[in-house]
This record gives structure tokens, sequence and C-alpha cells, in this order.
């Protein structure tokens, strides 16, 4: 009897665990009817923000990139991408429509955590020596002559007011960063003050987002390149405006008349998200409260995290790991993206890879094969859910931009430079996310090209610094 007493009991906690599973699956529905709802929101988002400064939780910031690589860029250029875990400097020598880029190398920086919520001074020190360090290791007769300033494209991956292509000031960290005094501050200006102390003469000639930079690099290769969007660490896009149609632009209207946009659309949110209680309690215990919604439920850091805390309510409420909550579950952040991936990826029969990660990041190694199916499929919700609502991001800016529809005959190609390690290594998102772009457009997907541009942003930012340089052709060597 005590034994049929305890299967009970043990069978009765399983469907316990299950309905919290269902529950949150429900909760996290992305139907098409759903998604498009959200994708006329984001429109209609854009067009408040654009409208006024503040007008939308969508910041619609204008760039100052009115003149998108052309491939005449010329020149020995430099370029920093600060924006997650690692930073990178670049040295690009780029020769021109004929030979384009000549030589690029680069050096991959992780910065150490605790710079990520010190102070201003110190990031940026850690950053300049570092680009002071790669300077040093340009070789001889690279075409600099003495009083030619070397020059360098910032990318800033945070949302960042532009006040002119080379100077802006930071309106909030995002990502895990939090550095309270370089609020306010221009970047540009941190930066150049740390490179004079570590005495490195360089000047920022272009300050971007990543967003822009994917975007630059995108129509560096591809004239068709009308957007870009980062699916990393953070989530954002950028996309070729109309000047005419940006009412809150007092200033010139340019030759072009383009001018990109950088959206943040992070920090978008609608009443048609699909947000749960866990969404809920993530922003609330996050660094930002209240901020970047959409970013949370979509941007590789937050979706291992998700995870976690489904698993952890699963564990406290209905015994799903045993009868003791497996203490380490309990780590913020402790199941990462990546392990959420190798995870949801796993196709052995016995589903030994997540047994392994079950053991390896949380000490859990009594996992039945029946437990760890349910936490594959825990991953597919939260992953697809992510990647519905990146196409569905997407879809908002085609219809801003009038490339939602076919006009008849039309084979205009709207491509959208893609980046991001989300997009690059979580392949059931990137699937996820494609697919449903082509059920959300039908046959105008055939019109829309998705192409991964790697490392767009760095060499996007080296070529916007090329073209806003302080130098004139002529001077070139
Ligand atoms: C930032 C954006 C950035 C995105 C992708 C977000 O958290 O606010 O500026 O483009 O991450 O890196
Ligand atoms: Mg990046």
């Amino acid at each position: 009897a005590l034994v049929v007493r305890h299967r009970m009991k043990s069978s009765g906690k399983w469907a316990q665990a299950l309905s919290i599973l269902r529950e949150f699956e429900e909760k996290c529905g992305t139907p098409i009817s759903k998604l498009k709802q959200v994708a006329d929101a984001m429109t209609v988002e854009m067009h408040a923000g654009l409208a006024s400064e503040g007008g939308s939780k969508l910041k619609m910031i204008i760039s100052y990139v009115d003149n998108l690589p052309t491939g005449d860029e010329k020149g020995l250029f430099y370029a920093l991408d600060l924006g997650g875990t690692n930073f990178r400097v670049l040295r690009v020598h780029l020769g021109g429509k004929e030979h384009r880029v000549v030589k690029q190398e680069f050096e991959e920086v992780s910065i150490p955590p605790h710079l990520m919520t010190g102070s201003s001074d110190a990031l940026f020190d850690f950053i300049a020596s570092a680009l002071a360090k790669f300077v040093a290791t340009e070789s001889d007769g690279l075409h600099f002559s003495p009083d030619r300033q070397r020059e360098l494209g910032f990318t800033f991956s945070f949302p960042v007011r532009q006040t002119s292509i080379s100077s802006g000031t930071l309106i909030k960290w995002t990502k895990g960063f939090s550095i309270d005094d370089t609020v306010g501050q221009d970047v540009v200006g941190e930066l150049t003050k740390a490179m004079e102390r570590v005495g490195l003469d360089m000047r920022v000639t272009a300050l971007v987002n990543d967003t822009i930079g994917t975007l630059a690099g995108g129509r560096y290769h591809n004239p068709d390149v009308v957007a870009a969007v980062i699916l990393g660490t953070g989530t954002n896009a950028a996309y070729v405006e109309r000047a005419h149609a940006i009412p809150k632009w007092h200033g010139l209207l340019p030759k072009s008349g383009d001018m990109v946009i950088n959206m943040e659309w992070g920090n978008f949110r609608s009443s048609h998200l699909p947000l749960t209680e866990y969404d809920e309690a993530l922003d609330a215990e996050s660094l930002n409260p209240g901020e970047q919604i959409f970013e949370k439920i979509i941007s590789g850091m937050y979706l291992g995290e998700i995870v976690r805390r489904v698993l952890c309510k699963m564990a406290e409420e209905a015994a799903f790991f045993g009868d003791t909550v497996p203490a380490k579950l309990k780590i913020p952040f402790i199941l990462r993206t990546p392990h959420m991936s190798a995870m949801h990826h796993d196709t052995s029969p016995d589903l030994k890879i997540v047994a392994a990660k079950l053991k390896d990041i949380l000490e859990i190694s009594n996992s039945s094969l029946k437990m760890r199916k349910v936490i594959v499929e825990l991953c597919d919700i939260v992953a697809s859910r992510g990647a519905r609502l990146s196409a569905a991001g997407i879809v908002g800016i085609l219809k801003k931009i009038g490339r939602d529809t076919v006009k008849d005959g039309e084979k205009q190609k709207s491509v959208v430079s893609l980046d991001g390690g989300l997009y690059e290594h979580y392949t059931k998102f990137r699937t996820s996310m494609e697919n449903t772009l082509v059920e959300l457009l039908g046959e105008v997907s055939n019109n829309i090209v998705i192409e991964h541009s790697n490392d767009g942003s760095g060499i996007g930012a080296a070529l916007l610094a090329a073209s806003h340089s302080q130098y004139t052709e002529a001077d070139e060597s």
C-alpha cells in the first residue's frame, strides 16, 4: 500500500510539473494572428517615435548616417566594437571599388565582469589600453604620414542620443552593464579622454550603434540591404528611412534623401506581447526594470534565464527534480543561452547532452529521460517565442517602408542583414525566425532576403569612419 501511495504521489507531482509547463506554453503562444498584431504595433510605434522625441517607447534614434558605403572608401582605419561580453578592435585596409577590403585584422578581448558595473574611467581605460596595444602591432610603412592622425569608427551598442555622426550621449546601459557615471556623458568624449590617458593619438570620426555598423557593412556588399537586425546578447534593428518621413528631424534634408534610424527595438513593448509571470519576475529583478521588455523575451542574455526560472518553479512546486530543489538552480543567470541551445539541439536518443548540462551546470545527476524530454520542450517554447517575435518585428519594419507587399510584377529585393550570436549559433532559433517570416509574408517572402553579415558591425564602423574622415581623398598617399 505504501508503494502504491508513493507512486500516486509522484505521478501527481509529475502531472503538476507538466501543468506548469503547459500553462507557460499557453501564455507564450504566438499564433500568426498575434504576430500580425505585434508587427502592426511595431509599425505604429515606429511612426510615433519618428514624430517626436519621446513619442514612443521606440526611441527611433537619428544616426546622422545619411550615406551608406559605396565601395569607394579608401585607406587604413580602425574600429572598436563594444557591445556585449567581448569587445573587438579592428584594423581595416580599404582599397576602394576595385580592391575593396584589402586586409582586415582584429583582436577580441573579453571584458572583466567587474568593469561592467564599475566606473566609467575604469571601463574606458581598459578599452583604450587594449586599443593602444593593438595599434602598436601595426606594421611599418602602412601609408601613414606622420602628420596624419589615425581614425576610428566606434561601434557602441547601447542607446545613445547622437548629437552628430561622431558624438552622442549615453541614454542608459543595457545587457548587464550598469555604470552610473557614464549615463548622460558623451561616450566619444569618454573614449577620447581615456585614449589621451594611455597616450594614444587617434580620432573618433564615426560613432555608431552595432545595427548601424551592420547595415553599413551589409550595404557595402549588397546595395539591396535596407535594414539590419542584431539577435545576440541584446537585440535591436536599424533601417533606412526617408528623411522627409521623420517629422522630428529639423536638420537639413540630406542630399541622399535618406537617414538611417537606430530603432532601439529592444525597448519595444505592447499589450500584444505574450508575457508571463516569469518574464515579469525576471524584469523586476533585473538591472533595468521596466526597460527593454522586447529584448528580455528575445535575446541571448535572457533566454536561458527564462528557462531556469520555469525549471525552478517546477522544482519548487512540483518536486520536478526530487524532494529538494537543486541549490544551483536558484542562482540567477547560471543557465546561459548557449547551454540551453546545446540541450535544445540534443538529438541523441537518450538526450545525453541534456543530462551532461544538467550535471555540469546545475549539479543534477539523477535526471530521467522523461524529465530531459520536458526540458527540451521547455527550451523549444522559450526559443520559439523569441524567434517568432523577432520575425514579427522585422515584418513591422518592412511594413513601415512599404516592402511588405509586391507591387505587381515587381522583383525588388529587400535584404535584411542579420548578425549576433543567437542568430549565428542557435540554429533552431534562426530556423524558426526564418520560417515565421515566410508564414507572415506569404509570397512576398520571395523578395525578402535574410543575409548573415558576419561581423559587419566592426567593418561597417571602419567604413563609416572612412567616409567621415577629416582628410579628403587627395590626402591619400
Ligand atoms: C542595445 C542596442 C544594441 C542591441 C544589440 C541592446 O541592448 O540597447 O543599442 O544594438 O542591444 O547589441
Ligand atoms: Mg557584436
